[in-house]
């Protein structure tokens, strides 16, 4: 039996999964119990947000019915930098952490192995071999969140890049000089297709147009967040269908860089806004597809998540699953 976890800045979460032989070369994991859940803090110890995980741990045991010593190993999907083959958390701004031994340091309260990846590694593995990906040895997971994360599975790996440092698709340029990035650059694909840079553009979208029913959303008191947009798309807003389609444009742009590098199977799209479904995925079918060097031979599928924020923590039992058991 394998322990997932998931450490991210307001809760943990975490879950006990039992594994099957589903072949001899084959092995599956199936949650057990339910998934638990505890509160982090920012000001919160090192050593206190580790005790949370520890006893997070064994409430997911518990809660199974199972008992601690049979566990073999557990799997953390962490937030920041994290050099994944010593299990250090090499740099979480959030938490003010540098150089955290994670790994080591719960290993040695559990007593039990214990192996760390980024988050958004977690989720895209957990996607590729839980969830929407799960027929597919090729998938790569763009979560469009506050900023834009992501993961890469290729030939039924997590591919990380040196160190763990590849694998930043928010980080990819999609207009040289454009706007201005966290990281640095200008241009990268985070600052146009963000929930953050969504919800800013259709305000101003909504602000420079005020007979547009965007406007009138928000003269009504609507909240500005990122479903706004899609309520004036099903009022046939001429306004938000621009929003959307320069949106659908900078994803697509986005999109078609990583299918021109890399070719995956099949590009999940996560986060809040994939709750659109079709909406959302249609147009972007069509903007990809209309652009895509060798589609025919080559075919490219664009789909939404399905685990939701449960991705990580499938993800980060399998880790630890690779790594001990297969
Ligand atoms: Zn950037």
């Amino acid at each position: 039996m394998i322990v997932g976890i998931d450490l991210g800045g307001m809760s943990a979460k975490a879950r006990l999964f039992g594994e099957k032989q589903s072949s001899p070369k084959n092995v599956e994991l199936s949650p057990l119990g339910e998934e638990v859940c505890a509160k982090t803090h920012a000001r919160d110890s090192i050593d206190t947000t580790i005790e949370t995980l520890s006893e997070l741990a064994k409430e997911a045991v518990r809660r199974a019915g199972k008992r601690f010593e049979d566990v073999e190993a557990v799997g953390v999907g962490a937030p920041g930098i994290v050099d994944g083959a010593r299990g250090v958390v090499l740099s979480w701004s959030n938490f003010g952490w540098k150089n955290v031994p994670l790994g080591e340091k719960l290993s040695e309260k559990l007593k039990k192995p214990v192996f760390v990846l980024n988050d958004a590694n977690a989720a895209a593995l957990g996607e590729a071999k839980f969830g929407a990906g799960r027929d597919f040895s090729d998938s790569v997971l763009i979560t469009l969140g506050t900023g834009v994360g992501g993961g890469i599975v290729l030939d039924g790996k997590l591919f990380e890049g040196y160190k763990g440092a590849g694998g930043e698709i928010g980080h990819t340029v999609i207009r040289m000089g454009g706007r201005k990035c966290a990281c640095g650059r200008r241009g990268c694909l985070e600052t146009y297709v963000s929930t953050k840079a969504l919800i800013k553009d259709t305000v101003a979208a909504a602000k420079r147009d005020r007979k547009s029913a965007l406007y009138a959303l928000l003269e009504e008191g609507r909240k500005a967040d990122g479903f706004l947009l899609f309520e004036g798309l099903k009022r046939g807003d001429e306004c938000a269908k621009q929003v959307f389609d320069r949106y659908i444009a900078a994803l697509g742009e986005g999109i078609l860089n990583l299918a021109n590098l890399i070719r995956p199977q099949a590009v999940l799209i996560g986060g809040g806004i994939s709750a659109q479904g079709e909406t959302l995925l249609a147009p972007l079918r069509k903007y990809v597809g209309e652009r895509l060097p060798a589609k025919g031979f080559a075919p490219l599928e664009i789909l939404s998540a399905t685990l939701g924020n449960a991705a990580g923590i499938y993800g980060a039992a399998y880790f630890a699953l690779e790594r001990t058991v297969l």
